[in-house]
């Protein structure tokens, strides 16, 4: 018998899916081709150490798929997904044993920030009260802000590079390493303009919703999507990389979950060379460099505040951080890199065996490095947890051209579909976002707007665009 189908998607990783689940949502034929075995792209989690422990392989932290506009639509709960919310977002340990939470609470944060308290106050607050009207405007393609004046006050600080922002406004050494360390999430150097806006909305949506983890692991996300996305009538195949176009099914439209680098070799010739050329020119950021630890016991934090928190940063001072940040983009790596660090079985029991654990950790590292910098990174979380090294019952190490050939999303190891700097925050991957030279071909990846991060919504505004365009 004869199926047709109206939307292709290639690529079944949180952008994929979301674009599915809105396709189908309106009624459309959705068929979904994944590479891996497993769906899930960079929400995956697997066995990567010994049995019995539960390893996230790409993201831990879920902010962003906890808040998202799109996925806080569905129905999610009902297809098994929970998530635990930590006593506090983030911990940022100093040498002397003491550390910085950012807790819920503007106010209980501010208190932990000396002579900055009012500072922070003052900057934080009304974006922490305005959220539900920026998140509107900021997660999704530049178009007329729903909020101008929300949008314009936060715009103002959010443009500006992270180590400015924080030299002008904060005193305190501690104030701003604590700051810097939400920023590097960017992956991009923090001297950069923009860079601000990523420490500014991850503050914000750690005093907003906290940084939650879902229970059993990232992998709970992408088979809620999935199991959501079938209910709706949806047919995901695995296993099958799509290397050219010209051997999918026929389709009223085709939505690549892919990077630019990969929809070049998948179209790349049905495409004008002016578009090509355009693709080619996307720029991709640093990589990362990925461990995870089977352990018999918890970290030993010197700074025992560091165990109310999954999320902890390993950074030091606020020079280090600028220092760490700014190496991979001149192909180095800093002696002490900013090592960020998840520690999901302290809130999670489902993580591993009773009285062992998990834990997680990443450093940026130039985009397709070969170094090994796992003592690099074992080395940082010594230095804050002395006797670390004794807990490691086994570890997995994931470089950047592992990662690569896990998802080929990871281009180099940029977990971002490349990098978010100024020009390619709105200009993603083209100035035409979602759209690409071909018509009913589009693209639906992190490499759109707003970027990386588990929260599916450049998914979900391809698959908008694709309703409006490919099915009017
Ligand atoms: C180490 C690491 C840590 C991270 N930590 C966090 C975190 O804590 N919190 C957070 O929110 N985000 C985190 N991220 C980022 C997050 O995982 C990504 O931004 C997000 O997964 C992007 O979703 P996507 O759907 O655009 O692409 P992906 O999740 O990369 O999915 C793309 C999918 O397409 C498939 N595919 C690619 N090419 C083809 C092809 N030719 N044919 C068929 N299938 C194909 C791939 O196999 C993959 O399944 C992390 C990422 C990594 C790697």
């Amino acid at each position: 018998m004869h199926v047709s189908i109206d939307a292709i998607i290639v690529g079944a990783g949180p952008n994929g899916l979301a674009a599915a689940i809105e396709l189908a949502r309106a009624g459309k034929r959705v068929r979904i081709y994944e590479a891996n075995d497993h769906v899930g792209g960079g929400a995956r989690s697997a066995n990567l150490t010994l049995p019995g422990f539960i390893h996230d392989v790409c993201s831990a932290v879920h902010p962003l798929a906890f808040s998202s506009p799109f996925f806080t639509k569905l129905p999610l709960a009902k297809y098994g997904l929970q998530f635990i919310e930590p006593p506090a977002a983030v911990a940022h340990p100093f040498d002397d044993g003491s550390a910085i939470l950012l807790k819920r609470s503007v106010e209980a944060t501010s208190l932990q920030l000396g002579g900055d308290a009012r500072r922070y106050r003052n900057l934080m607050q009304a974006f922490v009260d305005n959220w539900e009207k920026l998140s509107h405007d900021i997660l999704g393609p530049l178009r007329i802000p729903r909020h101008p004046v929300a949008l314009a006050h936060f715009g103002v600080h959010a443009i500006r590079s992270a180590e400015g922002l924080l030299k002008s406004r904060f005193r305190e050494m501690r104030t701003r390493a604590f700051c810097a360390g939400l920023a590097a999430h960017s992956s991009i150097p923090l001297d950069q303009l923009g860079t601000a806006a990523f420490g500014l909305v991850l503050g914000t949506l750690g005093h907003r919703v906290g940084w939650p983890i879902p229970r059993g692991g990232a992998q709970a996300i992408s088979d809620a999507l999935s199991s959501y996305f079938r209910d709706l009538g949806g047919e995901i195949i695995t296993g099958v990389h799509v290397t050219a176009i010209k051997d999918l099914p026929r389709a009223r439209c085709i939505l690549f979950d892919v990077t630019p680098r990969q929809l070049i070799q998948i179209v790349g010739e049905n495409f004008p060379p002016s578009f090509s050329a355009k693709l080619k020119r996307y720029r991709y950021g640093p990589g990362v460099f990925k461990m995870d630890w089977a352990l018999d016991g918890p970290v030993p934090w010197l700074a025992a505040e560091c165990r109310e928190a999954a999320t902890v940063h390993l950074g030091g001072s606020f020079e280090e951080i600028l220092e760490s940040e700014r190496s991979p983009w001149h192909g180095r790596v800093s002696d002490r890199p900013f090592v960020l660090v998840c520690q999901p079985s302290l809130f999670d029991t489902t993580r591993a065996p009773e009285g062992n654990h998990t834990l997680w950790a990443y450093c940026h590292v130039p985009n397709g490095s070969d170094l090994d910098v796992s003592n690099r990174i074992e080395d940082q979380i010594e230095r804050f947890a002395p006797g670390f090294r004794k807990l490691v019952l086994a570890r997995h190490v994931m470089s950047p051209a592992q990662l690569e050939a896990h998802n080929s999303n990871l281009i180099g190891g940029d977990i971002n579909g490349g990098a978010q700097i100024l020009r390619q925050m709105f200009s993603r991957p083209t100035l035409k976002t979602y759209s690409t030279a071909i018509d009913d071909v589009y693209i639906c990846s992190s490499s759109t707007p707003p970027g990386g991060g588990v929260h599916g919504m450049c998914g979900y505004h391809a698959a908008r665009l694709a309703l409006r365009k490919s099915f009017s």
